[in-house]
């Protein structure tokens, strides 16, 4: 309830995009992702390229309208910490019987969803469903995304507690949208067939939780370093001005990271196309040359 009155205050701050990854990432993510399909999903992907990256940000815009919504995209994963084991055995009917479902919807939800869109998914690639297809697709692209930030496995999600605050979208937003276009390699290995989902991204969520405090050390460490200064400026953007991290110290703060960014979204664009692949597998491989071009 507190984290979604402090997200619905920061709404009026914060430009859009603040909340995962930033819209550029997330659609630079399911782009690249269609590329590491096999030969016979990638006609199909490549024909509705446009639709899933655009789309990978619709579960960002429903956040604004759904109260349900905000959970699905992080896990304090400090929080449940002393319950790790059994959390990574748990699948989501476990989940609700193990913690309340208000503790779910205070600390998030991520890894579940996920189970449960690929689900979704999974079903509409049996159902020959183009639309539900192309819809879990993208939708399954942004939570995963998600997943892979290390802020959206840590409850100190914008440095509110250590006085670090607009760090949430200087790292998943700022960052991606100065440095991957250019610099960042997307040639990444063919989608793998995942045995346990749910497994996998667990995984992931532990991997992101054990870098977000490197994320917020070193950012502290730099802005320590030079006194608060030359960190903003304030850019023009729809007409009003906004505070933005300068993009000297975004480039000190990326070099720092050591490539952790890029390796995150590597990462991030591998598992979605992993995640696509094996629910189409899991629905028993439907030729999707027959919908390719239908409404
Ligand atoms: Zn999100």
């Amino acid at each position: 309830m507190w984290r979604g009155m402090v997200l619905l205050s920061l709404l009026f701050f914060l430009p859009a995009g603040t909340f995962s990854w930033g819209f550029f990432a997330h659609r630079f993510i399911n782009f690249h992702a269609v590329f590491l399909l096999p030969r016979e999903m990638l006609a199909f992907y490549k024909s509705n390229i446009q639709y899933l990256s655009e789309h990978s940000v619709d579960p960002d815009k429903r956040r604004y309208i759904l109260p349900e919504e905000a959970p699905r995209h992080y896990i304090d994963l400090d929080h449940f910490k002393q319950s790790d084991s059994l959390l990574l055995s748990s699948n989501w009917d476990k989940a609700i019987e193990q913690f309340s479902a208000d503790t779910l919807r205070v600390h998030g939800i991520v890894p579940w969803w996920i189970q449960i869109v690929k689900a979704n998914l999974t079903k509409a690639f049996a159902e020959k469903d183009r639309n539900a297809i192309l819809k879990y697709s993208a939708d399954i692209g942004h939570y995963i995304g998600d997943a892979h930030v290390p802020l959206h496995a840590s409850s100190n999600h914008n440095g509110q507690l250590t006085n670090q605050l607009g760090i949430h979208g200087f790292w998943e937003s700022r960052l991606p949208e100065l440095f991957a276009a250019a610099q960042y390699d997307m040639l990444i290995d063919k989608a793998i067939y995942l045995k346990d989902p749910l497994a996998f991204i667990w995984g992931r969520i532990h991997q992101s939780a054990a870098a977000a405090d490197t994320v917020l050390t070193i950012e502290k460490k730099l802005s320590d370093a030079m006194n608060g200064q030359y960190i903003f400026s304030y850019e023009k953007r729809n007409g009003k001005y906004e505070r933005i991290y300068t993009v000297a110290y975004a480039t000190r703060y990326h070099n720092a990271l050591k490539g952790m960014v890029e390796r995150r979204m590597r990462a991030s664009t591998h598992a979605v196309a992993s995640f696509w692949y094996t629910a189409w597998v899991d629905a028993g491989q439907p030729n999707l040359s027959e919908i390719s071009h239908s409404k």
